[in-house]
C-alpha cells in the first residue's frame, strides 16, 4: 500500500514522525509537509509565488520525505502530481497537536490536507490529538494504521474524507470508537490591541472556547467522553433544506 503523509504542524513535528514510523513498517511511505508550521491556514494554496520542495533525510529508513514552502493542500498536490512516483492509495494528514472539532474544520490545515486528497480522488484521513500539552501520539498512530488497513478492503466514496480526533489518554483509558457528526463547537474570537515600539497599533487575534454543552453524537462530545471520534466529511457544502426554501423565494433577474 502507498501512503502519503502530510500535516500542518511542519515536517519536524513529532506527530508526523509517529505516523511515518507506524506506516514505514509495511507501507510504501512518503512524507510531503510544510517546512514550518502552517496551522490554521485552512485550504489555502499557493498561486502567486514559486513552490519549492527539498528532500529531508531525518525520517526513518524507507520513508521518502520532502519539506516544502507550501501549505498542507499544496503539499498534497505536489506529492500526488509531481514528487511521488506512483499515486498514493491514501493520504493521512497529522497527527495534529490539538483537536480539530466543530468549526475548527473550516480553519484547519490538517483537515485541508485530507480534503485536498478527496478533491484529487484519493481517500483522505485527518487525525488530531485533543491536547496541546504532553501529547501522546502512539494511540492515534496505531488507530489510523488500523483504519487504513480497513480502508484497503472497502474504500471511501468519492468526495469524502474522515476526520479523526483522539483524546489524549492512554489506550487503556479510552472508552471506544464513536462515529460522529461535526459539532458546532467554536472559539469566540477576540482581538488584543497593542502598541508596537514605533507607536503604531497592532492586533493579536486570539480566542477561547465558547462555553456550550456538547451535543450527543457529535465529535466534541465523543472526545469529551473519552472516545476516539471518527467523522465522515463531505466536500459538497450545499444545504439541501435551504436550497428548497430559496427556490420558493422566486428570485428574478433585475431588468
Ligand atoms: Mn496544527
Amino acid at each position: 500500500m502507498r501512503v502519503l503523509l502530510t500535516n500542518d504542524d511542519g515536517v519536524g513535528s513529532p506527530g508526523l514522525r509517529a505516523l511515518a514510523e507506524v506506516f514505514a513498517a509495511d507501507c510504501d511511505t512518503a512524507v510531503v509537509a510544510p517546512e514550518h508550521e502552517r496551522s490554521a491556514t485552512g485550504h489555502a494554496i499557493t498561486l502567486h509565488k514559486p513552490l519549492r520542495a527539498r528532500p529531508v533525510t531525518t525520517y526513518p529508513a524507507g520513508v521518502t520525505a520532502w519539506a516544502t514552502n507550501g501549505t498542507p493542500a499544496d503539499c498534497v498536490i505536489l506529492g500526488v502530481l509531481e514528487l511521488l512516483h506512483q499515486r498514493p492509495d491514501v493520504v493521512v494528514s497529522g497527527i495534529n497537536v490539538g483537536a480539530n472539532l466543530g468549526r475548527d474544520l473550516t480553519y484547519s490545515g490538517t483537515v485541508s490536507g485530507a480534503m485536498e486528497a478527496a478533491i484529487l480522488g484519493i481517500p483522505g484521513i485527518a487525525v488530531s490529538v485533543a491536547s496541546f500539552e504532553d501529547v501522546r501520539f502512539e494511540v492515534a498512530a496505531g488507530f489510523v494504521r488500523e483504519l487504513v488497513r480497513r480502508m484497503a478492503e472497502r474504500t471511501l466514496p468519492g468526495d469524502t474524507l474522515l476526520n479523526v480526533n483522539v483524546p489524549n489518554l492512554p489506550a487503556a483509558s479510552l472508552r471506544g470508537v464513536a462515529i460522529t457528526r461535526q459539532s458546532a463547537r467554536r472559539y469566540l474570537s477576540s482581538l488584543e490591541r497593542r502598541t508596537d515600539p514605533r507607536g503604531l497599533t497592532y492586533y493579536w487575534l486570539a480566542g477561547r472556547r465558547e462555553p456550550m454543552p456538547d451535543v450527543e453524537g457529535t465529535d466534541a462530545r465523543a472526545v469529551a467522553d473519552g472516545f476516539i471520534s471518527v467523522t465522515p466529511v463531505h466536500l459538497n457544502m450545499t444545504d439541501d433544506r435551504l436550497l428548497q426554501e430559496l427556490r420558493s423565494w422566486n428570485l428574478t433577474v433585475p431588468r
